[in-house]
């Protein structure tokens, strides 16, 4: 998840794709890059990390083009570096491009276009993008099922100059050709000495807007890094191309059908920028969860198929030699880990154990070669994380890392690595890195129980012995974005219980079985961002003890997702309702009449991947929490985003 910034008009280009790099730059800080014409000849200038570095390139003060793209990196592909920075040019530097989002199928494109005789620089996926672009541009006879096309595009542009009219529509036909080969997410600037003064953008699932002025048009990836130049937007829709002169905006469909397209105002506060219009970056980023599942689950898995991780090399004969997984972690990974170990057991038949990395280390596990060991780290960077796993390493185990960080510390230790692809997440609180951890664990132990072979029979998901079949559980895992939106739709009711329960001292949070989990992730939100002391427990656990802390008035918040334990569950939160408690429910049962405060109704699904529905409310519940008492959401007193000590 990268930002891009395009410029074209009568000023200097740099500067303006320089302030509209640092507005974007929230969305990944990889490495960043800007690409001008100079004396038609396109000018890169990129680098490594922040984007104020491209300020101390040689030679950036003599930019003198009047447009220009730029691109500041959240690396997918390829790790952070000056030669897997954007823009990419092709092998001939006649296209430049910058790209966000990730091409899915790159690797079957960049090896058409070797055997085609192209050379790759750079690691990234988007690097096949200008070079298609080449060989169509080339190849005007070959169409995109590399036929040759048996009717021609009828291309009407505002332009008088044939020649450019010419080679824009002729460039306009190769990105088309290009794109329809591309699968995955995309948002693309192209520009080009063979079309001057014109950017052609184009995009597909990831975002792109056009701000337009007098004499002066703009692009980025949203609408507030360019809030200080215009209010007047073009919101282009996937699959629509657009043609970009100072003076023109000329809008085509897939088919290259011109059409008109209708200015929106927008009148937001330029200030809300970075948060693209969210009060807090925690806000955002629970907001972007339905997005942020649907990346990490990409291209893995598809109904009718077996799941795709060309990323990782696991092969049967190792997994049928293991005999215990251990998943390492800290804090909101670990809690990952805790859905991680049921689905590994349900689905694989190996026995799990989560542990808690600072503690793995120092209790002398029980490891060799037939233990797998996987270490979660949204940064990659967690300092205890990376020592449990240099452990297990010396022992024999081989070792997997999850992580959402492209090249960091822990994928560099690991034997095998995943990512998340959640895409940059800033609030240090985790939100959108745990419902991807998660998802990418339901994913990777279907990926584990077909290469076991356990892909025929049927998965027991409760204690009923209720079953469902490994299609239905893929399917149950692609409706997830959009069950997420659905939460997302209606927050009023945990806003309101938000309000009556700011005040408290304490809160207890209760579940069963694989609720038990999100009970004690609620409850670490809760302690991370409100300060409001808080326990989760075993439902079933909490007349051993901690009931005694029940009072009159206290607020309890019960998940309710696994029917097959449902009477018992409702027994124990009468249990504290008796003694005085006001209570929250998130469930996905159906709870009427009965006598809770507050019931958060959630879409069903199988308990396997329940919580990350189950997590969303209470995710939103600390942060309305955190709000009404006025505290810093996104930089919560003493922690930090990624814990590099031990
Ligand atoms: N997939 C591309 C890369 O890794 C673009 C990533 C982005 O959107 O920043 O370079």
């Amino acid at each position: 998840m990268c930002g891009i910034i395009g410029y074209i008009g009568p000023k200097k280009a740099s500067n303006i794709l320089i302030d509209g790099l640092l507005a974007l730059e929230y969305r990944g800080y990889d490495s960043a890059g800007i690409a001008t014409i100079e004396n038609n000849e396109i000018k890169i200038m990129k680098d490594k990390g922040r984007v104020k570095n491209i300020l101390n390139l040689e030679g950036y003060n003599e930019l003198q083009g009047t447009y220009g793209i730029a691109h500041t990196r959240w690396a997918t592909h390829g790790k952070p570096s000056k030669e897997n920075s954007h823009p990419h040019f092709d092998n001939s530097n006649t296209f430049a491009v910058v790209h966000n989002g990730i091409i899915e199928n790159y690797t079957e494109l960049r090896n058409f276009l070797i055997e085609k005789d192209y050379t790759f620089y750079s690691q990234t996926d988007t690097e096949v993008i200008p070079n298609l672009i080449h060989y169509y541009y080339s190849n005007p006879n070959i169409d995109s099922n590399g036929e040759n096309p048996d009717s021609s595009y009828d291309i009407v542009l505002d332009n008088n100059d044939s020649t450019k009219v010419n080679n824009t529509s002729r460039i306009l036909v190769a990105i088309t050709q290009a794109t329809k080969n591309l699968k995955g997410s995309y948002a693309i600037e192209v520009i080009s000495p063979l079309i001057p003064d014109t950017i052609i953008v184009s995009r597909k699932d990831s975002p792109l807007v056009i701000g337009t002025s007098n004499g002066e048009n703009f692009i980025a990836s949203d609408i507030p890094a360019l809030l200080t130049y215009t209010r007047d937007f073009y919101l282009l829709d996937d699959n629509e191309f657009a043609v970009i002169t100072k003076n023109s905006i000329e809008f085509y469909n897939e088919k290259l059908e011109n059409h008109k397209k209708e200015i929106k105002n927008i009148e937001w506060d330029a200030s809300a920028a970075e948060k693209n219009g969210f009060e807090d970056f925690m806000l955002k980023e629970i907001f972007e969860q339905p997005n942020s599942i649907r990346e990490t689950i990409g291209s893995r898995l598809k109904l009718n198929e077996k799941c795709n991780f060309d990323d990782l090399e696991i092969s049967s004969e190792y997994l049928k030699n293991i005999n215990k997984i251990f998943i390492v972690a800290c804090g909101t990974a670990m809690h990952a880990g805790l859905v991680g170990k049921n689905l590994f057991e349900k689905l694989c038949k190996i026995p799990t154990e989560v542990d808690i990395a600072s503690e793995f280390r120092y209790r002398d596990p029980i490891i060799d070669e037939k233990t797998l060991c996987i270490y979660v780290s949204q940064s990659g960077e967690t300092a205890d994380t990376i020592a449990a796993l240099k452990l297990a390493k010396s022992k024999g185990a081989k070792t997997l890392a999850i992580s959402n960080v492209i090249g960091s510390s822990i994928t560099r230790e690991a034997d095998y690595t995943i990512y998340t692809h959640a895409g940059p997440e800033i609030a240090v609180a985790s939100t959108k890195a745990y419902t991807s951890q998660v998802t990418l664990f339901s994913i990777l132990a279907i990926h584990f129980a077909e290469l076991l072979g356990y892909d025929k029979g049927d998965i027991t998901i409760n204690s009923n012995g209720e079953t469902i079949t490994l299609e239905d559980f893929k399917k149950d895992i692609l409706d997830l974005p959009k069950k997420v939106s659905i939460i997302l739709e209606d927050t009023s009711l945990i806003k309101k219980f938000a309000d009556e329960a700011y005040n408290e001292k304490d809160m207890f949070f209760l579940g069963r079985g694989i609720d038990q989990t999100v009970a004690l992730e609620g409850s670490l939100k809760l302690k991370e961002i409100t300060y409001i002391h808080s326990d989760a427990y075993a439902s079933g656990e909490l007349k051993h003890g901690p009931i005694a802390l029940i009072e009159n008035g206290i607020h309890v918040i019960s998940i309710l997702t696994d029917e097959s334990l449902l009477k018992k569950s409702i027994s124990n939160i009468q249990e504290v309702i008796t003694r005085g408690a006001k209570t929250m429910i998130v469930t996905n049962q159906n709870l009427e009449n009965n006598n809770f405060d507050f019931v958060i109704n959630i879409p069903e699904t199988s308990p396997l991947i329940s919580p990350i529905l189950s997590v969303i409310p209470l995710q939103l519940l600390a942060y309305y929490i955190s709000k009404n008492k006025g505290l810093d959401v996104d930089k919560p007193r003493n922690l930090a985003k990624s814990v590099t000590v031990e």
